[in-house]
């Protein structure tokens, strides 16, 4: 069996700014048994973003990749392409994608039984005050918070479950308490 087939797949979508970087990093953090999938993408590193948030590519490097079956799932977003790599996640890790909506879609096409938790922002107000305290240029953050009109009723719809990021400590604790529940459901 792959490590796909093994591990509980969990996936983290929300609309930009939400807060799905900062929560994903502070649950591997806190859960040793959960690893992160890293993406990859044609867009440009922001400012003060980490080298490895992503792989960063160019077009035709991510093109070779779609036509060699290396990915799980990508998708356009924002005019840039963004992709899962096949996970290959160490045995006995469950698998953490933090991915947009059309890509959790996609994996809940392959993988029924992945985890699906949708995060909204406490209001609209607070995540553009997110993007814009995050540095995000005027234009972009008006797109992605037009972007996330669109996004968060079909994420609502998919989620198996909806949290909402208000005070991030209480997400995260939420968070884990679910991906434990689900664990243990697993074992029945
Ligand atoms: P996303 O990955 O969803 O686009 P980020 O993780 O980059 O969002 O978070 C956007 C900004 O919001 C960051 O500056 C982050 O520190 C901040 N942030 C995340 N969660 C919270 C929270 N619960 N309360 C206040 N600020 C938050
Ligand atoms: P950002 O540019 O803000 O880092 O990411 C834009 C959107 O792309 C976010 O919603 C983020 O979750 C999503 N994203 C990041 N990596 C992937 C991926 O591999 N696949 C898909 N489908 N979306 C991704």
């Amino acid at each position: 069996m792959s490590a796909v087939a093994q591990s509980l797949i969990i996936v983290v979508s929300g609309p930009g700014g939400v807060g799905k970087s900062t929560i994903v990093e502070e649950l591997v953090k806190r859960d040793d048994r959960l690893w992160l999938s890293r993406s990859w993408t044609t867009r440009e590193r922001r400012e003060g973003e980490m080298q490895d948030a992503y792989k960063f590519v160019t077009h035709e490097q991510f093109r070779e990749h779609i036509a060699a079956g290396g990915f799980l799932e990508w998708t356009e977003f924002l005019g840039n392409l963004y992709g899962t790599p096949m996970p290959k996640a160490p045995d006995g890790k469950d698998i953490v994608l933090e991915i947009e909506v059309d890509g959790a879609q996609q994996v809940k096409r392959l993988h029924s039984d992945a985890l699906l938790l949708f995060i909204l922002p406490p209001t609209r107000e607070e995540q553009k005050a997110r993007l814009v305290g995050r540095g995000d240029a005027e234009q972009k953050v008006v797109q992605r918070l037009q972007k996330a009109e669109d996004e968060e009723p079909v994420g609502k719809a998919l989620a198996d479950y909806v949290l909402i990021n208000d005070d991030l400590a209480e997400t995260v604790t939420e968070m884990l308490d679910l991906i434990a529940r689900e664990r243990s459901n697993r074992l029945k």
